[in-house]
């Protein structure tokens, strides 16, 4: 069998529903299928839950009619028969029913329970669409199949629990087609719980690692994996190969083309995870695997961007930097955030922060024990493979905060550039 992974970007529109008929009609084999929530359906949600958090019921419902709309829109014009309509209805029953009788107290949380409900909606209209067209399927809730731990909104799989789930659920002699959510799983209580931004591509290794796929393809708007952003950098090439290694490092750079979490169930049982374009299907896209044939050669760039510089000088002159590393990375790992870079010097370390909801809180902790300043607004920029040519034209103008570099890499912290 093989893993098929739709996107929100794929799955946005009635004309990318129709274009996954097409690419499922054209494999013959055992397939599950990963789909993400429908275009900026998740980001919806959130503003949904920011409203139910702060008990603004109105706001909360005015939001979720636009979400309604906006699904209703595209099963219009996929002329959804009426059981698609009836199995979607519960679903915004339920959030209706959570939003007007909940009460918002744990965010995390009350997210899960939440935004889970995108890949829900997706999943049953397309699948609901697929039957509808020829290719029957069945239709599976991942919060009852996949086990989490408990870590709300950040939450890692449990491979056993979730492998014995699989096991007893899917079986392909009685359906050639299975689909579920990618993002949501459940904790041992059955909470949702969900597995991070972007987090079906996690879902579909795991799903792939568990059920032994032959394969893993992740199907984008883009022709494969690329050198660099095509929408910050001209001229970008394709990468047709790359090794496990190649990925994780360039996904723990921040290349937004894969989840970091999706790279080990794959190469635990070295299954090929390939990228391919969804509005090509006939072009090979690239391939991630254990060996490739060749090393990449082109220079391959990175920006991560919404990046903090916070300096830390210890209140003490007692500096040990191994006991001041130890107590910044618990304080910053506790607050979940992420470090995307690290630099120290004889009385000060400084650490590149992704911004988020929890940096506050995390600077403030961070205060007890040392003295903090920061910068907001930045971004990194990895280059692999940098060159004096690559770099002066990334770099040239920028205001640099940090830098560093090895014999391949250079990394720079700058100023985030703006386009207007
Ligand atoms: N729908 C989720 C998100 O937008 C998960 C995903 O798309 O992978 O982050
Ligand atoms: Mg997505």
């Amino acid at each position: 069998m093989k893993v098929y992974k739709f996107g929100g970007a794929s799955v946005r529109s009635a004309a990318g529903i129709r274009n996954i008929v097409k690419i499922v009609s054209a494999e013959q084999g055992n397939l599950f299928i990963v789909i993400s929530a429908m275009g900026k359906t998740t980001n919806a949600l959130e503003v949904v839950l920011e409203h139910f958090m702060k008990a603004e019921r109105d706001k909360a419902l005015a939001k979720l009619e636009e979400i309604k709309q906006y699904h209703y829109g595209i099963m219009d014009e996929l002329r959804c028969d009426r059981q698609c309509y009836a199995a979607t209805e519960p679903l915004f029953d339920e959030i209706t029913t959570y939003i007007t009788t909940g009460i918002g107290n744990d965010y995390d949380r009350c997210y899960d329970r939440l935004v889970s409900y995108g890949e829900l909606l997706s999943t049953t209209i397309i699948s609901a669409y697929l039957n509808s067209q020829g290719q029957p399927n069945t239709w599976l809730d991942m919060r009852r199949l996949i086990q989490t731990d408990s870590n709300f909104r950040e939450a890692t799989v449990h491979m056993e629990e979730s492998q014995d789930n699989l096991r007893k659920t899917v079986d392909f002699t009685r359906s050639r087609i299975y689909i579920g959510q990618g993002f949501i799983g459940a904790n041992h209580k059955g909470i949702p719980t969900t597995l991070g931004r972007e987090g079906s591509d996690y879902t579909a290794a795991v799903v792939g690692n568990l059920l032994h796929a032959k394969s893993v393809t992740i199907w984008k708007d883009v022709p494969g994996i690329l050198n660099a952003d095509p929408r910050i950098f001209p001229d970008t090439v394709l990468i047709p190969e790359l090794t496990y290694l190649d990925a994780v490092e360039l996904a723990y750079s921040g290349a937004q083309i894969i989840h970091p979490k999706t790279i080990k169930p794959l190469q635990n049982k070295e299954i090929p995870l390939y990228v391919r374009p969804f509005g090509q299907p006939g072009e090979a896209g690239s391939v991630i695997q254990a060996t490739t044939a060749h090393p990449i050669e082109v220079p391959v760039l990175i920006v991560r961007k919404n990046q903090t510089l916070v300096t830390l000088r210890p209140r003490d002159f007692s500096f040990v930097l191994e006991e001041s590393l130890s107590k910044i990375f618990q304080i910053v790992s506790k607050h979940r955030l992420k470090v995307s870079l690290i630099q120290s010097s004889a009385i000060s370390i400084s650490v590149s922060l992704e911004n988020s909801r929890y940096l506050p809180g995390a600077l403030d902790e961070l205060g007890n024990d040392f003295k903090v300043s920061y910068n907001t607004g930045l971004e990194l920029l990895t280059i692999r493979g940098i060159n004096p040519d690559i770099e002066r034209k990334t770099t040239e103008g920028r205001q640099i905060l940090l830098s560093q570099r090895t014999r391949r890499v250079g990394r720079f912290l700058m100023k985030e550039q703006r386009n207007d």
